[in-house]
């Protein structure tokens, strides 16, 4: 059993700190927001009454926050409170200029830390079956690693600092461009009279095979359990998705990378989110898609 501080108890922050609770470890929680308090004491959690507070003796502490000015801040703030010798893990989605910055400033104060980014999903972190993408020295992700295994099934190394989130953003990247070619694909279907049906029966034992489309099909009908079957109700939230390709664009500047679907894809993902869909499932744009014709 490990003492470990929770830090962030929001859609994805709650559910996992409940498994940490239930894999028997002691959980002191801290968020802003007073229900998610609440919430994670009725799962079993020790609150604390701040950020620094919580880490308090901790032999890990993991952020799972909005952003990266977020991370950089509740780390600033909680550091010089956390004993030498412990672990810092941040899962939350942020850019890799502030990962680095933030292992940097773990490294001032004597503490390991490891970029955890998530891929899964709220249903992935209530069921803890998440996929940890981790970047850190093998030190610290080995004391990582069994930690991470009472949140999710897949726990993947990818390389030193920041290389958890270099990890997610290309992953999601390709998420976000293969959505709108399998839309697409069923958007010229339907103008060709071709089914839905006969197209997913087709592509998805043919070369257009991709998860976008047997996983997450962006019509309803051939996958059951996509959200396109559910009024698109999230899912993975299209505002989270233009949050996810906008980090990659800030990368790919920065790096001097070429990236001209993904840069297309976050402009698609935009004027989706600007219409009011930000709370659409991700596959929702296929809508936009349909709405663009004749207009290009
Ligand atoms: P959320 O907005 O539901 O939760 C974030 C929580 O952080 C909120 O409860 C907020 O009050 C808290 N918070 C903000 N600043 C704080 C501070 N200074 N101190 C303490 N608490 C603070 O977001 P979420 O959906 O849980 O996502 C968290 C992270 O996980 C994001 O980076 C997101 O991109 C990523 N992610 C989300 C999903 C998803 O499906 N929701 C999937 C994969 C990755």
């Amino acid at each position: 059993m490990a003492h470990i501080a929770f830090i962030g108890l929001g859609n994805m922050g709650g559910p996992m700190a409940a498994n940490l609770v239930k894999a028997a470890h002691k959980v002191i929680a801290f968020d802003l927001v007073e229900a998610s308090r609440k919430q994670a004491k009725s799962d079993g959690a020790a609150i604390a009454d701040s950020a620094a507070g919580a880490v308090k003796g901790a032999d890990v502490v993991i952020t799972m926050l909005p952003a990266g000015k977020h991370v950089l801040s509740v780390w600033n703030d909680v550091l010089p409170a956390i004993t030498r010798g412990a672990l810092i893990i941040d899962c939350s989605t942020i850019d890799v200029e502030s990962a680095k910055q933030a292992h940097g400033l773990a490294a001032r104060h004597g503490v390991a830390a490891v970029d955890a980014p998530v891929s899964g999903g709220t249903g992935g972190a209530k069921g803890a079956t998440l996929t940890f993408m981790c970047g850190g020295e093998e030190t610290a992700f080995a004391a990582a690693k069994p930690v991470l295994q009472n949140m999710g099934k897949k726990i993947v190394h990818c390389g030193g600092a920041g290389a958890g989130q270099a990890a997610k953003i290309c992953n999601n990247m390709i998420l976000g461009i293969s959505m709108i070619a399998v839309s697409e694909a069923f958007a010229l279907a339907e103008k060709l009279g071709l089914s839905h049906q006969a197209l997913f029966d087709v592509a998805s034992t043919s070369s257009g095979q991709c998860w976008s489309l047997t996983s997450y099909c962006p019509v309803p009908g051939p996958v059951p359990a996509s959200p396109a079957n559910n009024d698109y109700k999230p899912g993975f939230a299209s505002a989270l998705m233009l949050k996810d390709l906008t980090l990659a664009q800030d990368a790919a500047k920065a790096t001097g990378a070429a990236t001209p679907l993904g840069k297309h894809a976050q402009e698609l993902y935009r004027a989706f989110d600007a219409a009011g869909n930000g709370g659409v499932d991700f596959s929702g744009i296929i809508q936009h898609v349909r709405g663009l014709a004749g207009s290009e």
